[in-house]
């Protein structure tokens, strides 16, 4: 396929990456300016006072962007946190958790694995089982983006707080956009990615680090072998402003713009939203024969909705055809490959417009007449039941 710049209109309804936010779109043809000037470094100090508002860190804790995707965010974790030979707990029931293992193992940590059934979340009382002082750190994915399942961090976390480990939380689906309450909680290491969210570009990965993590780093025998992130030189760059490398600052522009709109328009407001949409799209799709694939509704992620497509449905063929149409959207992965639909609700792409699109097409393409009509009955339905509680 060649690559045409004519998708002005292209709908992204896909787990990641998300539709830029406006303001985040415009920010990005400012000017350069450089690394080391003063205006970055004021840019930079409202980022990190709106991270720690997103993440719910202690009153001054350390917030920052790594140069690189959500991945680098999971990395510098480990990099920084574990050394060859530490015990740590990986929470695995998906493609990201069994991520956050292959890293970490890399690391040379010695591995212990939990567990659940796919499409069901992490059961804290396994995490219990497996948990002792051997454990230096524990690490769970809380939004498993592969199979739309929402693991209990809160849960998880309070097994932790009694046992000396660290908790690395992996925020990619859920910070800025779902609770998260990083010093509530007691969370030690969060990252998300620009681009899920927050609808900023991709290319930035929003940290959070606690006192006791950098104590733990403080602590190390030896040194962290992925310079790059190394939680000094972050500290040097973003508390001492001196140079480390060259971060990219027309995407500290975007992102500044998309993080200050999610913190004006309410975290709690934007939870609101993806439940309101979440509602509207499977009550909309159900009469079709697509259901929730996650079947206890506790487990379910609200901003990857993932539903079990009907019976003799052509995936492959359906989200071409859509494809031609200007309209992404994402199917299961590995096991769960045409299985499911995992319809992306983070940030921007939580709104009615994006998903009027998808049903107009849909409405066509499976030959569903009325499909858009119950599309925007449902919804003003669920917009006046939203009205009459607020
Ligand atoms: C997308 C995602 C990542 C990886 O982020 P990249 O930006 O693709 O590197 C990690 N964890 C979860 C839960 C994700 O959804």
């Amino acid at each position: 396929m060649m690559f045409e710049d004519t998708h002005d209109e292209h709908v992204l309804l896909t787990p990641g990456p998300t539709p830029i936010h406006p303001r985040a779109q415009k920010a990005l043809i400012r000017s350069m300016l450089g690394h080391m000037d003063p205006e970055v470094f004021a840019l930079n100090s409202e980022i990190q006072r709106d991270l720690r508002e997103m993440y719910g860190t202690e009153p001054e804790g350390f917030t920052a962007l790594l140069a690189g995707t959500g991945s680098l965010g999971m990395e510098a974790g480990f990099a920084n946190l574990v050394e060859a030979g530490d015990e740590v707990l990986v929470c695995a029931n998906g493609s990201f958790g069994r991520r956050m293992a292959e890293m970490a193992a890399r690391y040379g940590a010695k591995v212990r694995l939990v567990t659940a059934p796919l499409g069901e979340a992490i059961k804290p009382a396994d995490v219990a089982a497996h948990l002792d002082d051997d454990i230096s750190m524990v690490a769970v994915v809380h939004g498993e983006t592969s199979t739309g399942v929402l693991n209990p961090v809160p849960e998880i976390a309070e097994l932790v707080r009694g046992s000396g480990a660290l908790l690395t939380v992996d925020a990619v689906t859920t910070a800025g956009m779902e609770p998260f309450h990083m010093q509530q909680w007691g969370v030690d290491y969060a990252y998300t990615g620009a681009q899920k969210c927050l609808s900023a570009p991709p290319g930035l990965a929003p940290v959070a680090i606690s006192e006791r993590a950098f104590s733990r780093f403080a602590a190390r025998r030896t040194q962290t072998p992925l310079w790059y992130c190394d939680f000094e030189g972050l500290r040097d760059y973003w508390v001492n402003h001196t140079y480390h490398h060259t971060v990219p600052v027309n995407l500290h522009f975007a992102f500044h713009a998309a993080l200050r709109a999610a913190l004006e328009e309410g975290l709690e407001a934007r939870q609101a939203r993806v439940r309101l949409m979440g509602r509207v799209i499977e009550r909309t799709l159900a009469p079709l024969g697509f259901s929730h694939y996650v079947r206890r509704p506790e487990d379910r992620l609200p901003t990857v909705l993932a539903l079990r497509l009907p019976e003799g449905f052509d995936d492959a063929g359906l989200r071409q055809a859509l494809r031609q149409r200007e309209i992404s959207v994402t199917g299961g992965l590995g096991p769960t490959a045409g299985v499911i639909w995992r319809l992306g609700l983070m940030g921007e792409s939580a709104r009615p417009g994006p998903y009027h699109r998808l049903m107009t097409e849909l409405e066509d393409l499976l030959g569903a007449p009325g499909l858009l009509d119950r599309y925007e009955a449902v919804l003003a339905e669920e917009q006046r039941g939203e009205l009459a509680l607020a």
